[in-house]
């Protein structure tokens, strides 16, 4: 056990922000090598390469069986949020957190170490098990990234996943999102001398702004007993305060298990712009223009309670004392992309408390409750 958390404060010293997880990827390869992993079963996929950005693509280690079975896939991502930077791990009792003012990062080196924790006693202990795939994925903090770019062929067709991150016990659903850019365009003209030839792109864009507000359509959204949730922030705009502002860009997300709801909302979005656009005129008469798009970051899923990677980890939930009842979340998980892509994926807690805040820590029962938790996934198919 004291190995384990040896393992995990190791990787909680490595920085690891979203498109730099080169180091840890690494430090976990290396520490395989060492235990006797052979090389050529290891492979970083192109990932950061399709995503465009990134030091590092997703790490991904095949193992053959050496009992007969159906292949079973670990998975966890590599990256920490920027509240992580710097990050100093220390044990303070029950737990571990992070010295300084910032987040500790156990979102998700604390899953990171519990399957490399699992596939390094594997090869140590020459133990049984069936063919292995185990993932740690880049960039899941920026919209499950790595995930959605993986390269399938690398992971040999596993019958179904295991994924530990977050904290709650057992995750068999998550909402599904878009990503949505909007540009706003009007015309510039001096704000002193000519204010009246001017189109004000941020005054059509707040007008927009407070009917999506006021119908409802803009934070949560809740249409028919159908829940979502929509969010704008501004990208950028003109600037020069003497200048009426002839360009505003927003980015914003749509959040809903319902692709429909998701396309309602997005239309809803598109009319307002539209609307507003429509009546904000200068004194030629003149009025703005809109651009607008949506791209799918990732498609909700729920997993039905009678597939077996359910009901083994209620099974092994129970044995352990863990709350085995199944949990839908509104945020996304690589799960998504792993459900999208035909492997019914399960996620399951990883110890860790308060991810994203300075008050992160993970509690050391709780991750090795999870450790225990993945070597009894292997017991149960020998
Ligand atoms: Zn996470």
């Amino acid at each position: 056990m004291k190995k384990y958390l040896d393992n995990l404060i190791e990787f909680l010293k490595v920085e690891n922000m979203s498109g730099e997880e080169k180091d840890l990827v690494s430090t976990i390869v290396d520490k395989l090598i060492q235990t006797g992993l052979d090389k050529k079963h290891i492979t970083i996929d192109d990932a950061n390469e399709k995503i465009g950005f990134g030091n590092s693509g997703n790490l991904i280690i095949t193992i053959p069986g050496n009992i007969r079975g159906y292949r079973l896939l670990f998975s966890a991502h590599l990256d920490s949020v920027k509240t992580c930077k710097n990050a100093i791990p220390i044990i303070k009792k029950d737990y571990i957190e992070s010295q300084g003012n910032t987040g500790l990062g156990g979102d998700n080196k604390a899953g990171c170490a519990i399957i490399f924790n699992l596939l390094q006693e594997i090869i140590k202990n020459n133990l049984p098990h069936p063919p292995l795939t185990f993932v740690w994925m880049v960039q899941e903090e920026l919209g499950v990234n790595g995930s959605r770019h993986i390269n399938s062929d690398c992971l040999k067709d596993p019958k179904m996943g295991f994924n530990f991150d977050g904290s709650c016990d057992l995750v068999t659903g998550a909402t599904g999102g878009d990503e949505i850019t909007i540009k706003v365009y009007g015309k510039s003209s001096h704000a002193g001398i000519n204010p009246e030839k001017g189109i004000n792109a941020l005054v059509t864009t707040s007008t927009a702004i407070a009917n999506l507000k006021q119908e409802g359509w803009l934070g949560l959204v809740k249409k028919n007993g159908v829940r979502g949730s929509s969010n704008l922030i501004i990208a950028n705009s003109s600037k020069g305060i003497n200048v009426i502002p002839d360009q505003v860009t927003l980015k914003g997300e749509i959040r809903s298990y319902s692709s429909e709801l998701r396309t309602t909302i997005y239309k809803k979005f598109e009319q307002a712009f539209l609307n507003a656009i429509k009546n904000e005129k200068n004194t030629e008469n003149e009025i703005g223009s809109l651009l607008i798009n949506s791209i799918n970051k990732y498609e909700s899923f729920i997993l039905d309670d009678s597939l077996e990677v359910v009901r083994l980890s209620q099974k092994i939930a129970h044995q352990l004392s863990i709350d085995d009842s199944l949990v839908s979340v509104n945020h996304c998980v690589d799960a998504n992309w792993l459900n999208e892509k035909g492997i019914p994926t399960i996620t399951i807690r990883n110890g860790n408390e308060f991810p994203h805040t300075t008050k992160e820590r993970i509690n050391i029962k709780k991750f090795l409750n999870s450790c225990e938790f993945a070597h009894r996934i292997i017991a149960t198919f020998l």
